[in-house]
């Protein structure tokens, strides 16, 4: 199966997320019998990071959408941990520090995209600027609907200077959520994960979905495409 073709999004294309699976599984029927599939892609992840590293000349930037309680941060500890840490940076974006909100959105973005050698890792990114930012009214329309072109401005200078851009939208459906966050609240080692903030977003979900599938087809580009991958199944 070739998952680029699968899950990448054609630049230019009209994106409707109701129609990906988010329980889209494969063959496989858990995660067990998927372990040999994914111990052969942490190897090939892994060894060309190596190789990236020890050459130290170009880039990789890894960007991670997905609502709470996606799979983002396993993703980063189980996934992108195949990667050996000495050539990864991984950045967690939150509300803006008054300092970040003093500059222009995507001043602090670009200070964490990679080094020479290295892989960055964003955890959020400046898609938050056209996603929690629009569903909430936190700035204009006038101002954050010009921001994916903004972005893919942005991207391309970032492309042109030998950046590898990709972009991955980690795609759960309502009650995946809500069954997560009841896992997150019944298990004590997870309480941390939950916050009020995390219910609060659930009524607001089809707007995102519909900023979501703008902004993923406004900015999914040749040198910097979108993948909206199923994670119903981790
Ligand atoms: P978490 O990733 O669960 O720790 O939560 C981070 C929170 O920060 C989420 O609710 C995001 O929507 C929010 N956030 C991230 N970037 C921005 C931004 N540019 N403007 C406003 N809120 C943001
Ligand atoms: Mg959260």
């Amino acid at each position: 199966m070739n998952y680029v073709k699968q899950f990448g999004v054609k630049p230019g294309s009209k994106v409707d997320l109701a129609k990906v699976a988010a329980s889209f599984s494969k063959v496989h029927e858990s995660h067990e019998h998927a372990l040999p599939e994914i111990e052969q892609y942490s190897q090939k992840l892994h060894d060309p990071q190596y190789l990236m590293y020890a050459e130290d000349k170009r880039w990789l930037l890894i960007c991670l959408q997905g609502r709470d309680a996606a799979g983002k941060d396993g993703t980063i500890n189980r996934v992108l941990g195949a990667m050996n840490p000495q050539g990864c940076t991984v950045t967690g974006f939150k509300v803006p520090s008054k300092d970040e909100a003093d500059h222009d959105f995507l001043w602090r973005y670009h200070r964490q995209t990679s080094a020479k050698g290295q892989v960055a890792i964003f955890n959020r990114s400046h898609y938050e600027d056209v996603l929690v930012v629009r569903v909430h009214d936190l700035v204009p329309k006038e101002v954050w609907s010009k921001r994916s072109a903004q972005i893919n401005d942005f991207e391309k200078t970032l492309a042109d200077n030998g950046t590898h851009i990709l972009k991955f939208d980690l795609h759960i459906d309502p009650e995946e959520q809500l069954e997560r966050f009841k896992q997150r609240i019944d298990d004590p080692a997870r309480h941390w994960k939950i916050s009020d903030g995390d219910y609060a977003e659930r009524p607001f979900w089809d707007v995102y979905t519909q900023a979501f599938e703008d902004a993923i087809g406004k900015c999914s580009t040749e040198h910097a495409p979108w993948f909206v991958i199923p994670s119903n199944h981790k």
